[in-house]
This record gives structure tokens, C-alpha cells and sequence, in this order.
């Protein structure tokens, strides 16, 4: 059975890459009938805070990227990954080395002087501890000297590793607590993991990593590991490209689905399907499909996926969804009513709304009361003339029946026989419905409101 991990360092919000890695092993893991579990990597004790943790989930239940079982602290575990370290030093694959810092720094000034490599190497390899006297001291791994570890990455191929450039690394640190290499290796062997797809920036620990799983005689996990997200002038994403965190993009915004679908091609394709569900994603994706070079952040493709999504979503589900929006940017809750008519407007507000605000801006027809505020855009299409218009034409709609060929019918044949354009009455119609110049059609605004709202607004907006 598939089992993935998103295993964040909760020192700060759920950033686009983070959210990114953990899509993908959610994406690997759902899609295999696999598990997918979250362990918080806080055995930082000096930057780790719960409202990081909280942002962390909050982020990731947005997404919805769900997770089995507990959240898994690392920290807490930090008695088993030291027992696996006694374990290495009982079976002579670790020793204690007792080096102080006076004489490591004095190991490196010398190896320099010489022109030679600066890696520390230990006395305390070789030597025979039993007898030392008490001392502070260190856990180090026996690690290879000679020869090459080759990490076999899903993504960036085999890279090889000269085993002396390896030094014999800290599993164990002076105060007895262990260190963070160790804690990540154990834990994913304890909880089983079988992949690891995460940002190449940590491909390097995994050379490291190896030698962990090695000593200890454990089966090496898939590896995968994604190239970092740039910004769209192919530097590194950082905050002067605009927002980074994942809570952001919701406050923008942006529908879960749309930036689910954003997410997986940031970095991973699936021939040229842009426009995909989460039932395409889970079942297309892979590890090949990942690419080996950086993905640009472009956002005028998220709000392109984003309208995509819109348009093709359930309405009950979108207005849902637009509910949650509202009170993630703590905007007053909607009534009974309002939630009502969106509904019955949902069909028309979804054309060509790439965001919430889009759709809200849309909506407004159906979240102002009467009487209408007009705003100045508006209030140009209410002039004398135009109100005379409007005026004319309320008694020919009193008698439509109220379909949409109906509505059309009568208001064709009123301009006709005014002799204006329907282009003409369109801006008076929605500032009358609306007070605004942006909305629906004026005919999906009369079939929303209803016959007796469409004529108060037109009676309120004619004097
Ligand atoms: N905690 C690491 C990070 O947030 C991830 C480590 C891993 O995935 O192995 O970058």
C-alpha cells in the first residue's frame, strides 16, 4: 500500500510550495487508494508555534487535502528517534565522540592551512570509548568513506554522491537530544511511508538520510524530489512576487477546485490537459509527469483555471463554497433570503467569474434592498431620458408572461417601435435592477427577481 507524508515546519503560514508538495502526495496517495498523513516537523523549538500548526491545516482543509489518521508530532517522538541512535551506537554503526568545539575548530584551521577538505573527522571512530571518563559527547554515524551513494530520484534521475564528501554526522547531540536527519528518517519508517515527494532543496539530506536507512537495514522510501516554484521572471518565488501563502490566495478569492487544478500543473503535466477535475488528477497522476525544471507561478493561468472551474461547478456547491469565502474575509453573513436568491442567480453569476469577488460583484443585484443606491457609473444611465424609457416600458413587462422569450419578446418589440437600440436600454435596465453597470443579462436579473421586484425597481428608478 501506498503511503505518503506532507511534513511541514510549522514556522510559518501554508505557502504555495508547501501546499504544492503536500497536493502532490495527497494527489499520489488518493489516487493508489493509498494513505496520506501529516506529521508537523517541530523539533524547532525556537520557531515552531501552534498558530503555524493552525495555518498549516486551515490551508490544507481549504484545499482539501485531507489526511488519515492523527497529526503526528514530530517532537514528540524524540525518545524513539534517540533509542534508534543507541541502537546504531550498541551495534557499533555510531559511536560517542567526545571532540569539543576547541578541537574541532582546531581540526578545520589546520585541514585549511593544508588546502584540505574541512570535514570534520573524528579520532573518536576508531578509538575504543568504553573507558573514557564522563564527558559530554556527541553521537556520530559511522558514515561510508569510500566508494558513492547513488540517491535513485523518480524526478532527477540517479544522482551520485562521492561517499568522502560525507561526514560522519550528528545523530545524537551532546544534551542527548536527537537530531533533526535522524528524527525524519525514523518517522517515516515508522510510519511506514513508501514515498517521499518533496522540494529538491532536500535532496541533498537525502544522501544523509541514506545512510540512516543503511546502518539501520530499513527499505529506502521512493524518492521524488519536485524543483522549487519560481516567479514568473524565473527567480525563486519570494514575497516581492506578490502573495505566497496559501491563505491568501482563499482571501482572494480563488475556488479550492481551481487551485487544486493550478497546483498540479505547477510543475507536473499530463500531456496538454490544462483544464482538469480532482477525479483527472487523482486518476492521471504520476511521478513521471513531474518535471525537472522549475515551474513559473503564473497567475493570470490560475484566475484563466479558476473562471473554468466556476462555470462548471454544481451551484450548490459553489454557493457553498462562496459562504465559506465570506467568512474566511469576515464579511457579514448572509440571510436566509440573500442565500436564496443567490441560489436561484447562481446558474448566471457563474459565467465568467474567475474569483469570488467577481461572482459577488455580480450578485450585487440580489444583495441590495430597495431602494437602490445607484452607484455614479449607474446613476449616468438614469438620466432624464432614460428614466422616461424605463417609465414607458414597466406597463408593457406588467402584461409579459414571465419567461425568458417572453421578457425578450416584449422588449424587443418596445425598442422596435421606439426605434432604440436595445443597446441603448440595457445600461437603465441594470442600473434600475441593479445599480450597477456590471451584471448579469437584464433578462436573467428579471427572471431572478421575480415579476414583482423587476417592476418596484423599475417604478423606484423612473421618477
Ligand atoms: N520539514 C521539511 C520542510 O518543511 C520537509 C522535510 C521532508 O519532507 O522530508 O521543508
Amino acid at each position: 500500500q501506498v503511503v505518503t507524508r506532507f511534513a511541514p515546519s510549522p514556522t510559518g503560514y501554508l505557502h504555495i510550495g508547501g501546499a504544492r508538495t503536500a497536493l502532490f502526495n495527497w494527489l499520489y496517495a488518493r489516487g493508489r487508494g493509498g494513505k496520506f498523513l501529516l506529521r508537523i516537523e517541530d523539533t524547532d523549538r525556537e520557531r515552531s508555534t501552534p498558530e503555524a500548526t493552525a495555518a498549516i491545516l486551515q490551508g490544507m482543509d481549504w484545499l482539501g487535502l485531507d489526511h488519515d489518521g492523527e497529526v503526528i508530532s514530530q517532537f514528540e517522538g524524540a525518545a524513539r528517534h534517540a533509542e534508534v541512535a543507541h541502537q546504531l551506537l550498541a551495534e557499533g554503526k555510531a559511536y560517542k565522540c567526545f571532540a569539543t568545539q576547541d578541537e574541532i575548530a582546531a581540526f578545520r584551521d589546520a585541514a585549511r592551512a593544508e588546502g584540505k577538505s574541512t570535514l570534520y573527522r573524528s579520532p573518536w571512530r576508531d578509538a575504543d570509548s568504553s573507558t573514557h571518563p564522563d564527558a559530554p559527547f556527541v553521537v556520530r554515524i559511522k558514515a561510508p568513506q569510500e566508494g558513492t551513494t547513488v540517491i535513485q530520484d523518480e524526478v532527477q534521475g540517479d544522482v551520485t554522491i562521492r561517499n568522502d564528501q560525507l561526514d560522519d554526522m550528528i545523530l545524537l547531540r551532546s544534551d542527548g537530544t536527537p537530531v533533526y536527519m535522524l528524527a525524519v528518517v525514523v518517522d517515516d519508517h515508522d510510519m511506514g511511508v513508501t514515498h517521499v515527494i518533496r522540494g529538491d532543496d532536500h535532496l541533498n539530506n537525502a544522501a544523509r538520510q541514506m545512510m540512516i536507512y543503511t546502518a539501520m537495514g530499513w527499505d529506502l522510501p521512493v524518492w521524488a524530489h519536485i524543483p522549487l516554484i519560481h516567479g514568473p521572471d524565473g527567480k525563486k518565488l519570494s514575497k516581492r512576487h506578490g502573495a505566497l501563502g496559501a491563505q491568501e490566495y482563499q482571501a482572494m478569492g480563488y475556488p479550492a477546485a481551481g487551485m487544486r487544478n493550478y497546483l498540479a500543473r505547477l510543475g507536473w503535466s499530463h500531456g496538454d490537459d490544462e483544464f482538469f477535475s480532482d477525479a483527472q488528477a487523482l486518476e492521471w497522476f504520476d511521478l513521471d509527469g513531474i518535471g525537472k525544471s522549475p515551474a513559473r507561478f503564473d497567475t493570470k493561468k490560475l484566475e484563466n483555471l479558476c473562471g473554468q472551474h466556476i462555470a462548471v461547478s454544481d451551484d450548490a456547491a459553489l454557493l457553498h463554497e462562496l459562504v465559506a469565502y465570506l467568512a474566511a474575509v469576515d464579511a457579514p453573513e448572509l440571510s436566509d433570503d440573500k442565500k436564496d436568491g443567490l441560489s436561484r442567480a447562481m446558474y448566471c453569476l457563474k459565467e465568467r467569474a474567475k474569483t469570488f469577488p467577481e461572482l459577488i460583484e455580480k450578485a450585487e443585484f440580489i444583495l441590495v434592498d430597495r431602494p437602490l443606491q445607484p452607484d455614479a457609473k449607474a446613476q449616468k444611465n438614469l438620466d432624464t431620458v432614460s428614466r422616461g424609457i424605463l417609465k414607458e416600458l414597466t406597463p408593457q413587462l406588467q402584461n409579459a408572461s414571465w419567461s425568458r422569450d417572453g421578457l425578450e419578446a416584449v422588449t424587443n418589440s418596445f425598442a422596435e417601435a421606439k426605434e432604440i437600440k436595445f443597446g441603448k436600454m440595457a445600461g437603465p435596465l441594470r442600473a434600475a435592477l441593479a445599480g450597477r453597470s456590471v451584471t448579469p443579462s437584464v433578462f436573467d436579473m428579471m427572471l431572478v427577481l421575480g415579476r414583482d421586484e423587476t417592476l418596484a425597481r423599475l417604478e423606484d428608478a423612473s421618477h
